[in-house]
C-alpha cells in the first residue's frame, strides 16, 4: 500500500490512513510505502540548490522554516507525552543532519542525502503515531534492501533476496512501514528513484515479495479518461491492461510514475489505483488483460520539442535514420514520437538539456527546423488502431485544430498527435466530447 505526499501531508490524513492500513493488515500482512509529506521534497531540492550555489544563509532559512512546519505537524499527530518526545527527537535528528550538511562542502552525493530526509521523516513519524496507538508494526529501512546498479536500474534480484530475508525474520508481524523513493546506489551511497519514485518503490517491493496486489493510494479515485484539471467532466477507468497504463503514464497521466509499470507487469502483480479520501470508490485495476476494447483515455504531455530534418539525400538512402538517431544517443536524449516521409523525418524530445549540441550535429544532414512548446496528445485504448470508426471519430472531433505530427500503428494501443501547446485545452475538451460523449 503506497501513499503519496498529500495522503500523509496533514496529521489527520496520517490518522486516517492508519485506519486504512490496520484494517487491511487484519486480512493479510501489508507493507506500507510512504512518500515524504507534500511539499517536503520540493523544499529539499531547493535547499540543495541553495547550498550548491553557496547561499548558506538562504539554505539555513529554508531548513528552519521546514523544521517549524514539522514541529507544528507533530503537535497534531501525537498527543501522549512519550510519543511527543519521540516525535520531536526524530525531527531534531533529521534537522541536525541538515544543519551539519550546511557546514561541509557540497557534493552530488550529499544532495541525495538531503533529498532522502523527507521519506525518512514521514515514515518515522508515522511509526511514532502507530506506537502511540499501540499498533504492532515494524519499520523496514529502504536503504537496507532497495538498491540500484551503476546504470541507476533497480536490482530486483537482490531486492528480492534481501527483503525476503528481513521478512523471514519477522513472521509474527502483520504491518510493515518503509520509505518510497530512496535507495542505495552501486557505490553504496544514498540515492533515489527520481522524482515521483515512490510508486516505483511500491511496484518493486510488490514484485520482489510476489504481493497479492500493489495498491497506489492518491487523492483521486483512479486513472481518469481525461485530465480533470483541463476538462470539466471526467470518469475513472475501472480496468485496463499494463500496456494501456504504461502508455498513459508515459504520455502524461500524472497519477502513476511510468517506471512503476514494469515490475508489476513482469511479476504479474495486479495494481490498484485508489483514493485515500474515498476508500470505498472502486478506483482503477491494472492487470494483464485489458477488460475491453476501444478508447479508454486521452492524456497530454507538455513541453515537447519537435525537430524536422529534411534532406533530399534521404531519398532512397539507407543508414540515414541511424545516423540521425546516433546524435540523440550520443547526448542521451530519448525520442518520444517519430514520423517519416521519403525526404524528411520529424521527431520529438522532451529533454532540451543538450538541444544546442544536437542541432549543431544534425545540421550536416539537411535543413533542420525546431518547434518548441508542443504538446503530445495520446489517445489510448486496447487495440484502438483496429477499432472501427476510431480514426473517423478522432479526426472528426478535432477538425479545427492544426496537427503537426501523427503517430499511428507504433503500438496497437496508442495514437499520438502532436499539436502546439496553445491548442491543448481545446483539443482535450473536444476529444472528451467526440470520443467519450462527455462535456
Ligand atoms: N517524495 C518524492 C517526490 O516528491 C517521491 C514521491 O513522492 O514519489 O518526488
Ligand atoms: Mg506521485
Amino acid at each position: 500500500m503506497k501513499f503519496g505526499g498529500t495522503s500523509v501531508g496533514k496529521p489527520e490524513r496520517m490518522h486516517h490512513i492508519v485506519k486504512l492500513v490496520t484494517k487491511e493488515a487484519e486480512i493479510e500482512p501489508a507493507i506500507v510505502v510512504l512518500s515524504a509529506l507534500s511539499g517536503t521534497t520540493n523544499t529539499l531540492v531547493e535547499i540543495g540548490e541553495l547550498i550548491a550555489k553557496g547561499d548558506r544563509s538562504g539554505a539555513k532559512q529554508a531548513i528552519d522554516k521546514l523544521e517549524a512546519h514539522y514541529l507544528v505537524f507533530v503537535t497534531e499527530l501525537v498527543k501522549k507525552e512519550e510519543a511527543v518526545a519521540k516525535a520531536k527527537a526524530i525531527i531534531a535528528e533529521h534537522f541536525e543532519f541538515l544543519n551539519i550538511i550546511l557546514k561541509i562542502s557540497f557534493s552530488e552525493a550529499l544532495s541525495k542525502d538531503i533529498l532522502a530526509q523527507g521519506e525518512l521523516l514521514s515514515t518515522k513519524l508515522f511509526c511514532a503515531y502507530l506506537e502511540e496507538q499501540g499498533i504492532d508494526h515494524l519499520l523496514l529501512p529502504a536503504l537496507e534492501f532497495m538498491t540500484i546498479d551503476s546504470y541507476d536500474e533497480p536490482q530486483i534480484g537482490s531486492i528480492k533476496v534481501k527483503l525476503t530475508q528481513i521478512l523471514q525474520q519477522h513472521k509474527d508481524k502483520k504491518l510493515f512501514v518503509t520509505q518510497g523513493y530512496i535507495c542505495r546506489n552501486a557505490r553504496g551511497e544514498v540515492d533515489n528513484l527520481k522524482r515521483g519514485g515512490s510508486d516505483y518503490s511500491a511496484s518493486l517491493i510488490a514484485a520482489a515479495i510476489s504481493a497479492s496486489v500493489c495498491e497506489i493510494w492518491t487523492d483521486i479515485d483512479g486513472m481518469h479518461n481525461n485530465d480533470p484539471r483541463v476538462v470539466k467532466k471526467t470518469v475513472p477507468i475501472e480496468q485496463m491492461s499494463f500496456d494501456e497504463a504504461a502508455e498513459l503514464a508515459y504520455f502524461g497521466a500524472k497519477i502513476l510514475h511510468p517506471a512503476s509499470i514494469w515490475p508489476a507487469q513482469t511479476y504479474k502483480i495486479p495494481v490498484r489505483l485508489l483514493n485515500t479520501m474515498q476508500p470505498e470508490a472502486k478506483g482503477t485495476l491494472i492487470t494483464e488483460e485489458a477488460g475491453s476494447v476501444g478508447v479508454k483515455a486521452v492524456a497530454a504531455k507538455d513541453n515537447i520539442i519537435a525537430i524536422r530534418i529534411k534532406s533530399s539525400r534521404m531519398l532512397l538512402a539507407y543508414g540515414f535514420l541511424r545516423k540521425i538517431f546516433e546524435v540523440f544517443e550520443k547526448y542521451r536524449t530519448p525520442i518520444d514520437m517519430i514520423t517519416t516521409s521519403e525526404v524528411a523525418v520529424s521527431l520529438t524530445i522532451d529533454n532540451d538539456a543538450n538541444l544546442k549540441e544536437i542541432l549543431k550535429e544534425l545540421e550536416p544532414f539537411g535543413t533542420v527546423e525546431v518547434d518548441k512548446n508542443q504538446t503530445i496528445i495520446s489517445v489510448v485504448g486496447n487495440e484502438i488502431s483496429r477499432t472501427e470508426d476510431m480514426v473517423k471519430k478522432l479526426f472528426g472531433s478535432i477538425m479545427n485544430i492544426p496537427v503537426r505530427m501523427v503517430s499511428y500503428g507504433g503500438s496497437p494501443h496508442n495514437i499520438s498527435l502532436l499539436i502546439s501547446a496553445d491548442y491543448k485545452t481545446k483539443m482535450l475538451q473536444q476529444l472528451n466530447k467526440g470520443m467519450f460523449g462527455l462535456d
